[in-house]
């Protein structure tokens, strides 16, 4: 872990720099024990095919006190999504089977952990305001952030 904490800061400075063009269509969230998301708002480039989000547990509670995961709706479906998803339990990640509200889903990761997702950029419309938030109960109040498609 500590080798990881050392290279989130150098993979920011790697995406934010234009030599590394390619990493456009990739970001990395990283969350914690305090229930908090460190990105706030995500801007997805319409000429990425593909849009990999890479999640980052930094804390070190397990996942089901402080379980974490990243999940995509439009900003309007963003509220039933997490109220469904609570009956669905954390053995289905707290996202209700087959949502087709829900646009792209990680897995529920405790602390220590990471994992990915990746989704078509086809999916997102120009215009339309997205919402990106944890499903676990009680979390997406505070662990949520806009997501939009560059026009
Ligand atoms: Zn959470």
């Amino acid at each position: 872990m500590k080798i990881r904490h050392a290279l989130v800061p150098a993979v920011f400075a790697l995406l934010s720099s234009s030599v590394f063009a390619a990493d456009e269509c990739s970001l990395t969230v990283t969350s914690n024990d305090a229930m908090q998301f460190d990105t706030k708002v995500i801007t997805v480039k319409p000429s990425c095919e593909q849009f990999t989000v890479n999640l980052v547990h930094a804390g070190k509670l397990p996942k089901n006190v402080m379980g974490h995961n990243w999940v995509l709706t439009a900003q309007s479906d963003m509220r039933a999504v997490a109220a469904d998803g609570i009956a669905a339990g954390l053995n289905n990640n707290y996202i209700k089977a087959d949502d087709a509200r829900v646009l792209a889903f990680t897995p529920i990761i405790g602390g220590g952990e990471s994992t990915s997702v990746t989704f078509p950029v086809s999916k997102l419309a120009a215009g339309t305001a997205y919402s990106f938030f944890c499903s676990f109960p009680g979390h997406f109040a505070i662990m949520q952030g806009a997501l939009t498609l560059a026009p």
